[in-house]
């Protein structure tokens, strides 16, 4: 059994009383038992924080310790339920995850003997929530920002994402869009377990799953929590010296029917306008975390071929790309007239009604964004 879990015993009386009295009547220490114990409390019994403390730093200020911990992991949904005695381990519900289908209590939660700080990690594979709450004036935290840390260290895998083959439906939404079953193979493309149709694209950075994000067959989107702010097919351009860059995961698919490997696309949507204000600093940049998270990437490349939305908001996200990556070496992309009325939007509408060579095309012949780029001359 994981993390040394002990079957549940559902015992009728309170924590304190294993300090000086077994079940067993022995002498040994059972904290696999102590640990799964459930208190019910009744008005005569003492409080039981004080009970609590009584092996461990006591008095005033370790309660008041105790107190103030407790009510800091309270903040994030964990329920201590009186059990968290400091120096043992409880077994208790993970916000989460609500500990999956078997509604376990897959929070292993400790608060050290001297009451300093709280731990706690969700044994079930899928969650791995874990983090640390300090207590108040402790030697171990800096600052308020530092006195809770969460995070979900598990890594992703197709596996824990319940992501399973494609079905013939999907494959066969793909083909109206003239995107290939090899190629959907070959990105990692899968369906979401369950009834619905449910497309999986998963994110990836040196071939480890670091997000995945969804879409069904009407356009609703959604993605993995604690998906990486990355480019979607960020290792198809890990070696490429000119790249191309589009908006939507199907974009990045169609360019690969034009032939383009070394394309990625943008996770999020477009912004609604360029914005009149100055750069913000990389730090500040939230809107665009995932340039910056991939920066090492987009470094190497000395032509960007901007590929985003006939829209103004894809217009817009081009603009503000070209700011970020720098104008002289960025190139874009004017989609082909469809009829009078207007122009294709993106790569995948030139895939689908032009075919992969009109794509490729008008990918090769984007234009240049800086106003002050010149073939160079002898003047
Ligand atoms: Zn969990």
């Amino acid at each position: 059994m994981p993390f040394g879990v002990a079957q549940a015993h559902h015992l009728n009386s309170c924590p304190r009383m294993f300090v000086k009295m077994k079940p067993d009547g022995s002498s040994g220490s059972c904290a696999a038992l102590r640990r799964s114990v459930r208190c019910s409390r009744t008005e005569s019994t003492p409080p039981v924080t004080e009970a609590r403390l009584q092996h461990s730093e006591g008095g005033v200020a370790g309660m008041a310790k105790l107190r103030g911990l407790e009510q800091k992991v309270e903040l994030l949904g964990i329920d201590c339920e009186d059990l968290s005695r400091p120096g043992f381990y409880s077994n208790l519900f993970c916000p989460k995850c609500r500990g999956g289908q078997k509604v376990e209590r897959s929070l292993s939660f400790h608060i050290v003997q001297s009451v300093e700080f709280a731990m706690w990690r969700c044994f079930r594979m899928e969650c791995g929530w874990a983090g640390q709450a300090f207590a108040d004036g402790c030697k171990s935290c800096d600052g308020d920002y530092a006195a809770i840390k969460v995070s979900s260290t598990v890594q992703m895998t197709e596996d824990s994402l319940r992501l399973e083959p494609l079905s013939n439906k999907i494959i066969g939404y793909f083909a109206e869009r003239k995107i290939l079953e090899e190629t959907l193979h070959r990105n990692g493309v899968k369906q979401l377990s369950g009834k619905q149709c449910v497309i999986s694209f998963p994110y990836k950075r040196k071939g480890q799953l670091v997000g995945c994000k969804y879409r069904t067959l009407d356009k609703k989107f959604w993605q993995e929590k604690g998906t990486e702010k990355a480019l979607y097919g960020l290792d198809d351009i890990s070696e490429a010296d000119e790249i191309v860059i589009v908006e939507g995961e199907i974009d990045k698919l169609s360019l690969e029917e034009a032939g383009f490997l070394n394309c990625a696309s943008v996770p999020s949507g477009a912004p609604v306008k360029v914005s009149n204000k100055e750069l913000p600093s990389p730090d500040k940049d939230t809107a665009f975390q995932y340039l910056w998270s991939c920066k090492d990437y987009l470094d190497k490349a000395s032509r960007i071929i901007l590929a985003t939305d006939g829209d103004a908001p894809g217009q817009a996200l081009a603009e503000e790309l070209a700011r970020r990556l720098g104008k002289q070496r960025c190139w874009k992309v004017n989609w082909p007239k469809k009829d009078d009325s207007g122009s294709f939007n993106d790569a995948n509408e030139v895939l689908k009604h032009l075919g992969p060579t009109a794509l490729r095309e008008v990918i090769e012949h984007a234009e240049a964004m800086s106003p002050t780029y010149s073939e160079p001359s002898n003047a």
